[in-house]
């Protein structure tokens, strides 16, 4: 219904009096969302004041784009002369081996240089090791690098697991560094009862991204950065200070300057659609079908001696390998799969082992396809020995 409205009226927005609906839409739905992280100490969601108000965010046409904008930001904090004269040469990013790609490619655009992510440890199933990052902290600080920031996974992209955001949160609390939580796909937990505790600690992150196109059911592109402070948003394509005029000379809410996009599609409206029509309730519902349908095809693949998976799901995301085959041939296995035409599935790689790796976004996906997607794999392996 939303790109319906927004492909017949056409009416695109980058500055409040472009499209009033829109820009209200979206100011009214990063509310919902900062309300949903414990950022908006407030129920009025069109709240503007600054003092109720502490958290602040933007939408935008992807996760990847959101999560430029939030290192972006954190750069502006760690570095505020970036924006003007150039990067500091002494700057860092602590990720994960497995934060998502989209997070290497940023940096790579902001000129700060692959090489300048450290890694943080992680365990067998690349979930950072929150006890590494104090050595590796304090090293760089010997060496008189700038940290500017750590970043964790809600959840990760490969394997669906979620980082201990509260132990790393509490680090970085501790030694006054940039906590951004990439939760393009998983931070929609937040709105099942039951599944929200994997977020456990999110409030303590600085920026946080949130994609509406992946587990809120949103047609792509809808994608949120969140903010825990709002200057942050306000002070990221800007000289520090310059915030502190955001709005007070405007009649409505001009989003353009805390945008990387001039023009954007009515993301809002994208969003308040459905929520409106689902309800919270009711996509919280289909968040906590598809990861406890998850946590019952783990049981499905795991009984099948043919099948391991290497760890029990989070989310709804599964990875699983053919027993007895290795990293070539579960490729392999993969792609005469694909070939056959009736079940399109990723592979990804966990500590350097490779996986078959399926994302259960459709709340209609039962054990029935499953146990044939493991059938079919099973005919092809045959073939294949
Ligand atoms: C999907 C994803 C992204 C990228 O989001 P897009 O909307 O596809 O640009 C970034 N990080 C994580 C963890 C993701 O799952």
């Amino acid at each position: 219904m939303a790109d319906y409205i927004h492909g017949t009226i056409n009416n695109p927005m980058a500055i409040y009096e472009m499209g009033p609906g829109a820009a209200t839409m979206e100011k009214l739905m990063v509310n919902w969302m900062l309300n949903k992280v414990g950022w908006l100490k407030s129920d009025k969601l069109l709240e503007t004041n600054y003092e109720i108000c502490k958290g602040a965010g933007i939408l935008t046409h992807g996760g990847s784009l959101a999560n430029l904008t939030a290192l972006l930001a954190a750069r502006a904090n760690a570095s505020p002369e970036a924006w003007t004269k150039g990067n500091n040469p002494k700057m860092v990013v602590m990720a994960s081996q497995n934060a998502h790609y989209s997070v290497a490619k940023s940096l790579a655009i902001m000129g700060l240089g692959y090489d300048n992510i450290v890694e943080i440890e992680t365990d067998k199933n690349e979930v950072i090791k929150p006890k590494s990052l104090e050595p590796i902290y304090k090293k760089l600080k010997a060496d008189g690098k700038i940290v500017m920031a750590v970043i964790a996974n809600a959840c990760a992209t490969s394997t669906g697991l979620y980082d201990p955001l509260e132990a790393i949160g509490k680090f970085c609390q501790k030694n006054n560094l940039w906590f951004h939580v990439d939760g393009a796909h998983g931070t929609s937990a937040l709105l099942s009862n039951t599944k929200k505790s994997l977020l456990k600690g999110v409030y303590l992150a600085d920026s946080l991204v949130w994609d509406a196109h992946k587990m809120l059911q949103k047609s792509a592109l809808c994608a949120a950065v969140l903010f825990k402070k709002q200057q942050h948003l306000h002070q990221t394509f800007k000289q520090k200070g310059s915030y502190l005029f955001f709005e007070k000379d405007n009649v409505g809410f001009d989003l353009m300057a805390n945008a990387i996009e001039c023009t954007k599609s009515p993301l809002g409206t994208k969003l308040f659609m459905a929520v409106a029509y689902k309800g919270e309730a009711g996509l919280a519902k289909d968040i906590t079908l598809t990861y406890n349908r998850t946590a019952a095809f783990y049981k499905l693949i795991s009984a099948n001696k043919k099948f391991e998976c290497p760890y029990i799901p989070e989310s709804n995301i599964l990875c699983f390998r053919y027993r007895d085959f290795g990293d070539d041939l579960q490729l392999k296995l993969r792609n005469e799969l694909v070939k056959n035409g009736n079940f399109y599935i990723t592979t990804t790689t966990i500590k350097n082992v490779r996986y078959l790796r399926i994302a259960i976004m459709n709340t209609q996906t039962t054990s029935k396809h499953i146990l044939s997607l493991l059938k079919e794999i099973e005919t092809i392996a045959k073939t294949m020995i």
